[in-house]
């Protein structure tokens, strides 16, 4: 084993040459995602589809790992950003950028495991549904900021999604309530509260998922997995919706929607 990686041989015996060929997917690379590719770098994994369609601006250099005042006056592509964050950290990984994933699911769909740290619940929707059709585990982070009669409340979740198994939904993340509303606010909404530290904590938590997925490590790693944040108290827990899933299959992934299809298309998801 390379020295570099000499501290985490406890992985596995071929945890080195397991991780360089692993390939995943970060859709989304701001306050979330930024974290996921540089913790991802410096633990060795080889392949990258890094996802972003925006550029830097001055509000994201709150949250953004790898950002700075210039990429911003230079308003330079977030994903140019956290490639060049990867690659500091690891020279030798192979990372491919692209904006809208939508327009890039023949490169999405080569990835081990796709990890979403997206805003919008119509964009989980799609994610885990193109994940769920080529058979890939999806790891889905999420934050917010409540205003409250006393303050503010930060909130989260980190919910693995797994082929086979319970899914968004089932884990109360999608509602069509949540969705609905999503719809009337679009382009209304402006920019959401959100703040560096607990996109740190959801990150760790997602790669501590990804890294136990692709690893013999850890098996006491829970499926379902949904695993929620409290903020404020700086706590996270099993979520509390996960004892009424306990034996009962997901009803939203049945019949073709449960089972691989290497002719699938994004675009069959808006028809
Ligand atoms: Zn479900």
């Amino acid at each position: 084993m390379n020295t570099r990686h000499s501290r985490q041989s406890f992985l596995g015996d071929n945890s080195e040459e397991v991780l360089t060929r692993s390939k995943i997917g970060i859709v989304g690379l701001c306050g979330g995602g930024s974290h996921v590719g540089q913790q991802l770098a410096h633990i060795g994994i080889g392949q990258f589809v890094a996802a972003d369609f925006d550029h830097v601006d001055e509000p994201n250099l709150n949250r953004m790992v790898g950002s700075c005042p210039a990429d911003a006056e230079l308003k330079r592509p977030k994903n140019d950003v956290i490639r060049d964050l990867i690659l500091r950290i690891n020279p030798n990984a192979d990372v491919e950028i692209v904006g809208r994933w939508q327009e890039s699911g023949d490169l999405l769909r080569t990835c081990d495991i796709v990890i979403g740290c997206v805003d919008s619940f119509t964009a989980r929707d799609e994610l885990e549904k193109f994940c769920r059709r080529f058979l890939i585990p999806y790891i889905d982070i999420g934050m917010d900021v409540h205003q409250v009669s006393n303050g503010y409340v930060i909130s989260g979740q980190v919910a693995l999604s797994m082929p086979g198994g319970h899914c968004l939904w089932c884990h109360g993340i999608l509602t069509e309530e949540r969705l609905a509303q999503e719809q009337r606010i679009y382009g209304a909404a402006g920019g959401k509260p959100q703040v560096i530290w607990p996109n740190g904590v959801l990150a760790s938590i997602a790669v501590g998922h990804a890294v136990s997925l692709l690893l013999p490590w850890n098996t006491d790693l829970p499926l379902p997995s949904l695993i929620e944040y409290d903020g404020n108290r700086h706590i996270t827990r099993p979520g509390a919706r996960l004892q009424f899933l306990k034996g009962m299959p997901c009803p939203h992934y049945k019949g073709e929607g449960s089972v691989g299809d290497p002719f699938f298309s994004i675009s069959k998801l808006s028809s």
